[in-house]
């Protein structure tokens, strides 16, 4: 009999086992994977540490995360700055002068503050209802042709007068000549790939690779006092309030015989017409000098019932029947633990995903 029994070992499921073991709790975690890790997990091509499941750079502004992080692994001093490929010509992600000048010539924040102003005036006092409306009013229509439209519809397959704004206010607008993707104060890679952080985790703890949860439900339930569940809420409730949607990914990995392919981590293809969103150079990301280099193209895809699910889609349909969800959640709190990316079905980044495991863990253990 273990207190808990952790479903996934991904970096929320591992940051619970750690916490709840160094509190002489007794844990075992559990993953359909053959790995662990979840979509940090790192696999080692020609001496590089290959993502996987996709570029992952790790970034807050959160002193407390920072510091929780950097006790697993060593950072070090990578930033991402991607850059657009639009019909072969380059531009700086995000926004900033570099790009401006790419495209307009520009040369000083003025001469770009008057470009942007001249395509975005007609749309001051409009309250964006949508992707297209909110990149157009804060960017203008040469940005969002050349470097959003296309790129964001492939992404998320489907139009960006049908996609919400906020996706879009992600990314930087500035008036500076910095490439930095983040405008977080902290950044960085872990040295050696993100395994170091989840191995050193979820070190000394017992771990069950290979194995659904849903297969064996009821053998888990009986084996711990509580089960914490990172997967998807709509699958442990057996969608009896309807399926929630996501985003799939295909990802096409190369090795490649030459030591240097694009000179970049990141490189976006933002036209539709290129099938792909991102070409990710993974030895950039940790300086690597290997003879040889991987590379990865990503396909966005529609998500079928069985695969992998990568992002959440939280438009005002699925939040609804997340709602749905979360309400039976709540009613078996004392029994099962919902916590992560796909059992809060929302678009959370790394240090976010720390944040909500190390709330969790406080309410669990500090409750009476
Ligand atoms: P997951 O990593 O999905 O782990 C859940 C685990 O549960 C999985 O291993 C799964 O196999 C297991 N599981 C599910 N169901 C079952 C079951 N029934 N039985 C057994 N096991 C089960 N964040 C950043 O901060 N920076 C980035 O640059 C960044 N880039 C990203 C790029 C992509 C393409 C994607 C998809 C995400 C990116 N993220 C990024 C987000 C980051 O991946 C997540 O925040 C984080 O990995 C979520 O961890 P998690 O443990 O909640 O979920
Ligand atoms: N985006 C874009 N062009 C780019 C990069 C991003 O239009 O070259 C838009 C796109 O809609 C995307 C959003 O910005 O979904 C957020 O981008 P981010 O890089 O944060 O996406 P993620 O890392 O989650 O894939």
């Amino acid at each position: 009999m273990y207190d808990y029994i952790i479903v996934g070992a991904g970096l929320s499921g591992a940051v619970f086992a750690y916490e709840a073991t160094k509190r002489g709790k007794t844990v075992k975690v559990i993953d359909k994977r053959n790995h662990i890790g979840g979509n940090i997990y790192c696999e080692s091509i020609e001496g590089i540490n290959v993502h996987k499941y996709g570029a992952h750079i790790f970034h807050t502004s959160n002193k407390r995360i920072w510091d929780y992080v950097n006790q697993f692994a060593t950072f070090n001093h990578y930033i991402n700055s991607p850059v657009a490929n639009y019909q072969g010509k380059l531009y700086n992600l995000p926004f900033n002068m570099n790009t401006f000048y790419a495209m307009w010539g520009t040369k000083t924040p003025q001469e770009v503050r008057e470009k942007i102003a001249e395509q975005t005036q007609h749309l001051q006092g409009i309250e964006p209802k949508n992707l297209e409306e909110q990149a157009l009013k804060l960017i203008g229509k040469d940005v969002y042709e050349l470097l959003i439209k296309g790129y964001t519809e492939k992404q998320w397959g489907r139009s960006a007068t049908d996609l919400p704004p906020f996706i879009i206010k992600r990314l930087p607008v500035r008036f500076t000549f910095d490439n930095n993707y983040f405008n977080d104060r902290y950044q960085g890679i872990p040295e050696g790939g993100y395994n170091v952080i989840i191995e050193k985790m979820l070190e000394g703890i017992e771990v069950e690779l290979g194995v659904d949860f849903f297969e064996k439900k009821s053998k888990w339930e009986n084996q711990a006092k509580k089960v914490v569940f990172t997967g998807m809420i709509d699958q442990y409730f057996d969608y009896k309030h309807g399926e929630l949607d996501y985003r799939g990914l295909h990802f096409e990995h190369e090795v490649l015989d030459i030591d240097n392919f694009q000179g970049n981590a990141v490189v976006n293809y933002t036209e539709r017409e290129v099938p792909y969103t991102r070409i990710i150079e993974h030895k950039h990301f940790e300086f690597g000098r290997q003879e040889k280099t991987v590379i990865t193209r990503e396909y966005p895809a529609d998500w079928q019932k069985g695969e992998e699910p990568y992002y959440p889609i939280n438009d005002a349909e699925n939040n609804a029947i997340f709602a749905k969800y979360a309400k039976e959640a709540e009613a078996i709190q004392d029994r099962v633990i919902f916590c992560g990316r796909l059992a809060d079905y929302k678009y959370y980044d790394m240090h976010l995903v720390i944040e909500r495991a190390l709330a969790v863990v406080e309410a669990e253990f500090t409750k009476s």
